[in-house]
C-alpha cells in the first residue's frame, strides 16, 4: 500500500495521534477492511490542528467506513452523545432539569431523575409547600420550570429580590387566590385553568404563558409585560409546520377565547387602553379564523389597515393621508385646470415647476378631501369621478375619526 507523506504543517509533537491513525488503517488492513479515506483523515487533521480540545473528548476514532456499522450519522453525533454520557454520570443522583441557560438543577433527584420540585409525577398536596415556596423566594432562589400543577397556593406571598423567576413553571389548575405575586417573572408559564383571582400581578411578566381559561378577575394587572406572543402562538406555528389546518383552527379559537377575557378584565378593572389593545388582538384573531379568500375577510383586513377596528386613531390619520397624496398623484396626471390654466404635468417641465405643480395637486386634493371645495380649481373628465370618490372617502374618513378618536377618550 502506497502512503502519501502527510502534509509538512505537521509538528512532531502531535505525531501521537497521527500514529493512532495509521495504525487503526493498518489494523484495518490486517482484518481485510477497507483504508480510511484520504477525505477522512483530512478531515480528521483539521479537527486535530483547529479544535484539539473537542478531539480530545473523543474516545475512540471510528473511521468513515465504519460509522454505518455503528449506527451513528456522523463523528459530530458519536463526540456529543460521549460528551452526554459524561455529563449524566457527573451528575447521577441529582436533578436532569435542564435550565434556559443550560445550566443543570442542583436539587437532590428522586428515582425519575427530577427532584421533588421539577417532577411533575410528584403532588404537591403537602400543606407545607406554601411555606417552602415562600422560602425559597426570600434566598432569591429560581423556580425556574417548577411542576406545580393543581398546588393549593391561595395567598401565597413570595417576595423576591427584584421578582421572584418562575419562567416556565407549570401552574395549570393552581389556586393562586389572593397571592402576592408582585414582578414575577412568569414568561412561558402555564396557567391554564390557574386561579389567580384578586391575585396582585403588578408589574409580572406574563409573556408566552397559556392563559386558556385562567381567572384573572379583581387580579392586579398593572404595568404587566404581556409580550406580543402566547403560548398557544408558538403551538399555531408548530401545527402550520406539521400541517395540521384543523389543529391551527382550534388553537386559534383558544387565542380568541383568551384575548376576550383579558380584554374583559381589563375593562372591569379600567384598563381602557389595554383592553383596546386586547380587543383589536382578538378581531385580528378572528378575522384569521375566516376562509382565506373571502370578501368576510378582505373587508376585515381593510378595516384594520384603516382603523385598526376602530381602536387606532393614527391609522385613520396615515390612511386619509395616503388617499390624498395618491389622488395628488392622479390629479397630476390627468386633468385640473387652475387660475392660470392646467396644473398638471405637461412635457419639458423644469424641477421647480415639477414642485410647484404637484403642490397645487396636493393642495385640490387636501381641499377635495376636507370637503371645502374653495372652486379655485377644477377638475375635468376624469378627475371629476376621482374627485367625487374622494369627497366621499374624505367625508367618511373624517367620521370615522371622530369616532375612533371619542371612542378612546371616552372609554
Ligand atoms: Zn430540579
Amino acid at each position: 500500500m502506497a502512503w502519501g507523506p502527510y502534509p509538512p504543517q505537521f509538528a512532531p509533537q502531535r505525531r501521537d495521534t497521527i500514529k493512532q491513525l495509521i495504525n487503526h488503517d493498518f489494523d484495518h488492513q490486517r482484518r481485510g477492511l477497507r483504508r480510511t479515506s484520504w477525505a477522512f483523515q483530512g478531515r480528521f487533521a483539521f479537527r486535530f490542528l483547529f479544535r484539539f480540545r473537542s478531539v480530545k473528548n473523543c474516545e475512540t476514532i471510528v473511521p468513515r467506513s465504519r460509522l454505518n456499522d455503528l449506527n451513528v450519522v456522523g463523528i459530530k453525533t458519536s463526540r456529543l452523545e460521549l460528551m452526554k454520557q459524561q455529563k449524566a454520570k457527573q451528575k447521577l443522583g441529582f436533578c436532569h432539569y435542564r435550565k434556559r441557560d443550560h445550566r443543570f438543577c442542583k436539587e437532590e433527584a428522586g428515582p425519575s431523575n427530577l427532584c421533588y420540585w421539577h417532577d411533575p409525577d410528584q403532588a404537591k398536596d403537602n400543606p407545607k409547600v406554601k411555606e417552602w415556596l415562600e422560602g425559597w423566594a426570600k434566598l432569591g432562589r429560581s423556580m425556574e420550570g417548577f411542576a406545580l400543577s393543581r398546588a393549593d397556593l391561595d395567598g401565597l406571598h413570595l417576595l423576591g429580590h427584584g421578582g421572584c423567576d418562575a419562567r416556565d413553571a407549570d401552574l395549570n389548575h393552581a389556586s393562586l387566590k389572593g397571592a402576592h405575586l408582585f414582578h414575577i417573572n412568569l414568561d412561558g408559564a402555564n396557567l391554564f385553568k390557574a386561579d389567580l383571582g384578586q391575585a396582585n400581578l403588578n408589574n409580572a411578566v406574563l409573556s408566552g404563558t397559556d392563559l386558556l381559561r385562567a381567572n384573572l378577575s379583581e387580579a392586579k394587572l398593572d404595568h404587566v409585560k404581556w409580550g406580543s406572543k402566547f403560548k398557544q402562538d408558538q403551538r399555531i406555528k408548530q401545527a402550520n409546520k406539521a400541517g395540521k389546518p384543523e389543529e391551527v383552527r382550534q388553537i386559534r379559537e383558544e387565542l380568541e377565547e383568551v384575548y376576550r377575557h383579558l380584554k374583559q378584565v381589563h375593562e372591569q378593572n379600567g384598563h381602557f387602553l389595554m383592553a383596546g389593545q386586547f380587543s383589536h388582538r382578538e378581531m385580528v384573531v378572528r378575522r384569521k379564523l375566516m376562509p382565506l379568500f373571502s370578501v368576510q375577510r378582505f373587508t376585515s383586513k381593510l378595516v384594520d389597515l384603516i382603523s385598526g377596528y376602530s381602536e387606532k386613531p393614527s391609522r385613520v390619520v396615515l390612511s386619509s393621508m395616503a388617499v390624498i397624496f395618491m389622488c395628488a398623484v392622479v390629479y397630476f396626471f390627468t386633468d385640473v385646470q387652475g387660475a392660470q390654466g392646467h396644473i398638471g404635468y405637461t412635457p419639458g417641465l423644469s424641477l421647480s415647476q415639477w414642485v410647484e405643480r404637484l403642490g397645487d395637486c396636493i393642495y385640490f386634493s387636501v381641499v377635495t378631501f376636507t370637503t371645502l371645495g374653495y372652486g379655485d380649481m377644477t377638475p375635468r373628465g376624469w378627475a371629476k369621478a376621482v374627485a367625487a370618490t374622494e369627497a366621499f372617502g374624505g367625508a367618511f374618513g373624517m367620521s370615522l375619526f371622530v369616532v375612533t378618536f371619542a371612542k378612546r377618550m371616552t372609554r
